[in-house]
This record gives C-alpha cells, sequence and structure tokens, in this order.
C-alpha cells in the first residue's frame, strides 16, 4: 500500500535546524558573536548588499569527490561524475581530488569565531576520506560545528568511534529503499542489510559513547519506494533515529520512470552568495556547491593554505560582483545560476 506521507517539494530541515542549534547552544558552540554573524548575512542577504557580513556562517568543503556507492543521478558505472553543465562534455570534465587536511583545517581556524558550521562534504563519500576525524576534532576544539552526509556504506566500528569522538555533530545517512531490489535501483554499489546494519551500530555507539551527534536518515523518496516508507519509519523509531524525507533526482536512468526535473528559472535571488562559502577539493573557492559539478564556473580564487585569507575572499572583487549581478540580474544572470532550483541554503533535494 502507498505511503500517504506528504513529501515537500522542497525540504528546508526546520526541524533538523532548530535541534542542531539547541545541541550546539548546549554544547557552547553559539556565541553571541556568531549569531550576529548570521544575523549580518541574512540582512545583507535581504538588502542585497555587495558585502555580506564579515565572514559566512556556513562553510561547505569538498574533502574528496570520491565515492564508493555510485548512484545513477551523480555519476556513471566507471565513477565519472556528471557535468550539469551543458556547454561541457557531460563525463569525464570533472576531476577528481582530494584537499589536503592543512588546508581544511587553516579554512576553519580562519574564521572560528564567527563561522557556525563547517559541512564536511559537497559531492563525495566522506567517510573514504582518512582524515575526517582530524578535521571534526580541529571543528571541535574551535567550538564550530561539523555535519557529513553520508551513504553509510562504509562505516565500521572505527571510523564511527574515530568520528563520534571527535565531536560530529550531524551525521545524515541517505537511504532510498529497505530491500535490496527498491534500494538497489538508485544505488549501483551496495548492500541495504550492510547499511542498516552499520546504521544500528552507529546508533549503539552514538548511545555508548554518550556523543551528542545527531543522527538523521534522510528517505529519497520516490515513486517506486513510497510504499516503503512505513518500514522506514518503524526503522527509526527502534533506533532512537531522525527521520526525515525529500524528493529524489530523478536523473540518470531514472527519467523514465519519475517526473522530469522542472527547468523554469528561479524568480528569486540566492542565499548562497551571502550566507555559504564553497571550498572545492584543490582549493577552489565557488559561489556554491553546484560549482563542484559545473566545469565551466570561474572561481573566484585558489586557496592557498597559510596564504589566503579567507575572510578578504569572502568579501573580495569576485564576490561581490557576483553578489551585484544577481542582485541586479537575478538568476538569469548567470548559466549556472539559470538552472538551479536551490531555496534557501540547504541540501539540493
Ligand atoms: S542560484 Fe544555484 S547555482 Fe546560483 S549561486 Fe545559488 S545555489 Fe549556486
Amino acid at each position: 500500500m502507498a505511503s500517504q506521507t506528504k513529501i515537500p517539494k522542497h525540504n528546508h530541515y526546520i526541524f533538523l535546524k532548530i535541534t542542531l542549534f539547541m545541541t550546539a547552544l548546549l554544547a557552547g558552540k553559539i556565541t553571541p558573536r556568531k549569531l550576529w554573524n548570521v544575523f549580518m548575512c541574512s540582512t545583507a542577504y535581504v538588502f542585497q548588499w555587495k558585502k555580506s557580513a564579515v565572514a559566512p556562517f556556513i562553510l561547505s568543503l569538498e574533502l574528496w569527490n570520491e565515492c564508493n556507492a555510485g548512484c545513477l543521478f551523480c555519476r556513471d558505472a566507471k565513477g565519472r561524475i556528471y557535468n550539469i553543465d551543458p556547454q561541457a562534455p557531460s563525463l569525464g570534465s570533472i576531476s577528481k581530488g582530494k584537499m589536503p587536511v592543512e588546508m581544511a583545517m587553516d579554512i576553519i581556524d580562519q574564521v572560528k569565531k564567527d563561522v557556525l558550521i563547517a559541512v564536511l562534504y559537497t559531492n563525495g563519500e566522506p567517510l573514504l576520506y582518512k582524515d575526517l576525524g582530524r578535521i571534526i576534532r580541529c571543528a571541535t576544539e574551535r567550538k564550530v560545528m561539523t555535519m557529513i552526509s553520508t551513504n553509510g556504506l562504509l562505516f565500521n566500528e572505527q571510523n564511527a568511534r574515530d568520528i563520534l569522538g571527535a565531536g560530529i555533530d550531524c551525521i545524515k545517512i541517505q537511504l532510498g529503499g529497505f530491500t535490496q531490489d527498491i534500494y538497489g535501483i538508485q544505488i549501483r554499489y551496495g548492500e541495504v542489510e550492510k547499511l542498516k546494519s552499520n546504521i544500528r551500530m552507529v546508533a549503539k555507539l552514538k548511545k555508548e559513547t554518550g556523543s551528542q551527534a545527531l543522527i538523521l536518515i534522510d528517505w529519497i523518496t520516490y515513486n517506486y519506494n513510497r510504499h516503503q516508507i512505513p518500514l522506514i519509519r518503524q526503522f527509526c523509531k527502534d533506533n532512537g533515529l531522525l527521520l526525515s524525507f525529500r524528493q529524489g533526482n530523478p536523473r540518470g536512468g531514472l527519467e523514465g520512470k519519475e517526473t522530469p526535473l522542472p527547468s523554469k528559472t528561479l524568480n528569486m535571488s540566492c542565499d548562497w552568495l551571502w550566507k555559504a562559502m564553497q571550498f572545492n577539493f584543490n582549493g577552489d573557492v565557488l559561489q556554491c556547491c553546484e560549482g563542484v559539478i559545473w566545469s565551466g564556473v570561474k572561481p573566484y580564487t585558489t586557496y592557498k593554505t597559510g596564504e589566503s585569507k579567507v575572510k578578504d575572499i569572502w568579501n573580495g572583487p569576485q564576490a561581490t560582483a557576483t553578489r551585484r549581478l544577481m542582485a541586479a540580474k537575478g538568476r538569469s544572470s548567470m548559466p549556472i545560476c539559470k538552472q538551479c532550483q536551490r531555496q534557501g541554503v540547504c541540501f539540493k533535494w
């Protein structure tokens, strides 16, 4: 029987944000200065100022864009990432690489007093990055929240203890099927029973270690998996996990089964330019996370560890010019923005 659960077109994860905020407050990770920074970023966005606050309140770091799961919408069977820039070849033009751990720690350290959260993944699977725990620990020591989104397939007791012990604040685990026949429609390489056992293990370890991390199951909803929603509800209840729903990405072999993506340009400005800062694995500073899969976008600059200044880039000439363009002409002023359906600073789908 199909579930009656209503799936919003865009999930703004309000409950998650409030819970995360309260947890961070209790952990001493929210200060008046950080709240002021959020307020100033938001004010700059509302008034579309060319300069934002002194720093972004979200850092988004692509630690490594490699992935083990091979989701159909993301990359082909050989692991080549789809380029969403229609002017470039669809495959083979997005290069892969790892961000040096020193770069990630330098970026976090520079804005530790202003930034609320460091999001430690963009397109890749963060559990593949062996120094993930070190970066989380660095952020925790500097009172910066951290979160990852993971396919969960690579969890083992060692890496789970490592990141929970390092003080991670939120682990979002994507799931799009409760049985292998359904899960395997979107995920090329992964066994759902192994994933479920990993999730149970992480939930148990969280209790054992006293970690305050929020563990959220992010159910990616397609027409083909709606009937399994009651199963995932029960699973989350049994394991004390948060559950959230979002629309799936129909790209990559699912077009025939699912409604196509909307194509009209949104008639609204974009929060990203005023609130969040995106670093690609090679240090390229991009206007947003879409840039990591759009080869034609020009970075604001390329970050150099020990030399670059995050705050100078944030309100530097390239960033202010991009904001000015968005403020004056909207999304249609830039090809990357023209096709973008993002609303707010949130997950894409
Ligand atoms: S509209 Fe989309 S592509 Fe443009 S800056 Fe915002 S998130 Fe990025």
